[in-house]
């Protein structure tokens, strides 16, 4: 059954020096209860994508051109596009339906509020809870981050707690009203490894027990892994490749998720260096007229200079935007 499901979805900015198509006719489907990677590299439009889901593309100078987002609850089916971002709507389902959290807790947490009331916030304004019942509700969910005394750190302020603390409170905020989606924006970038691999864990967990689906982006396919099961693949945009995380990981058929599956650190490869891919994103306001990635692509062929590929089924439930398979 679908959560989410985003059809044609385009997110323009209108800047002074031209028109950014930054998120430019996307598809996908989020599933309940399963886990999506939206993979790929800075200024693919993964994270405007996601904004968009939330209502929270600045505007101006984003708009939001065309396309659906289709939220599915209650045996109901509604399209965010078409509420008032700051509508009650719209505030009624962020931050209750639909949480985010983002990379660098510091710049999502206030300095100058405890950990505790900023969750409490929350709670208060979703759950019509009293004070008391929120702060307790708040103390539950730090201990189901794994944050230890939580009765003592529920009243310190951010300074005081770990990175990877952090992170976990920022989850605790997030899950606090029982979110049918949670949408995490590169969410262990700043982290180490020891310190990634249990806040991935932890939100495995998580998923599970609040029965949410999550959208994962990451610049990282070897953390989507361990997450998703499901992958899309964004390059300037457009989403160039679409499967199951198996099929991506085992038989990625884009030149471009060929490149990123290359230049993942691997201990079972008998490889002495990585292979980066070459060349740099185009110039989001120079945008190349066929294929975005022919400039980079190494099977590039005169037709993807100059007509754009569409996204075609390659094998069963696999989609890829590439000429090599037409
Ligand atoms: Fe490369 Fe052409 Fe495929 Fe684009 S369409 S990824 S340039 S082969």
């Amino acid at each position: 059954m679908p959560l989410i499901e985003v059809r044609g979805l385009k997110t323009y900015f209108y800047t002074e020096d031209g028109i950014v198509r930054a998120v430019d006719g996307v598809d996908y489907t989020i599933e309940q209860e399963k886990t999506l990677g939206v993979v790929g590299e800075s200024g693919c439009g993964k994270s405007v994508t996601a904004l968009s889901i939330m209502g929270l593309v600045q505007s101006p100078p984003g708009k939001i051109e065309d396309g659906e987002i289709l939220f599915h609850r209650d045996g109901k089916v509604m399209d965010l596009t078409k509420f008032n971002p700051k509508g009650r709507e719209m505030r009624s389902i962020r931050g209750n339906e639909i949480a985010m959290i983002f990379q660098e807790p510091m710049t999502s947490l206030n300095p100058v509020y405890t950990i505790g009331n900023q969750i409490m916030e929350a709670i208060i304004l979703h759950q019509e809870l009293n004070k008391a019942e929120a702060k307790t509700k708040a103390v539950e969910m730090l201990r189901a981050v794994g944050i230890p005394l939580p009765e003592q750190r529920v009243d310190e302020y951010p300074h005081q707690l770990s990175g990877g603390m952090r992170q976990r409170a920022m989850i605790a905020m997030a899950m606090s009203c029982n979110p049918s989606l949670l949408i995490a924006d590169e969410p262990t970038t700043a982290l180490d490894v020891t310190i990634q691999a249990q806040v991935l864990e932890l939100m495995n967990a998580l998923r599970q027990e609040f029965q949410a689906s999550i959208q994962f982006i990451t610049h990282d396919l070897g953390v989507i892994a361990g997450m998703a099961d499901d992958v899309v693949v964004m390059y300037l945009g457009r989403i160039v490749e679409a499967s199951n995380v198996r099929e991506v990981f085992h038989n990625s058929k884009h030149p471009y998720t060929q490149g990123l599956m290359h230049s993942i650190p691997s201990l079972a490869a008998d490889k002495e260096r990585l292979e980066p891919i070459k060349g740099v994103v185009p110039d989001p306001f120079e945008t190349p007229p066929g294929c975005g990635f022919e400039p980079r692509c190494p099977h590039a062929m005169e037709i993807c200079k100059t007509k754009m590929p569409e996204l075609r089924e390659v094998a069963p439930g696999h989609t890829a935007a590439c000429y090599l398979y037409e």
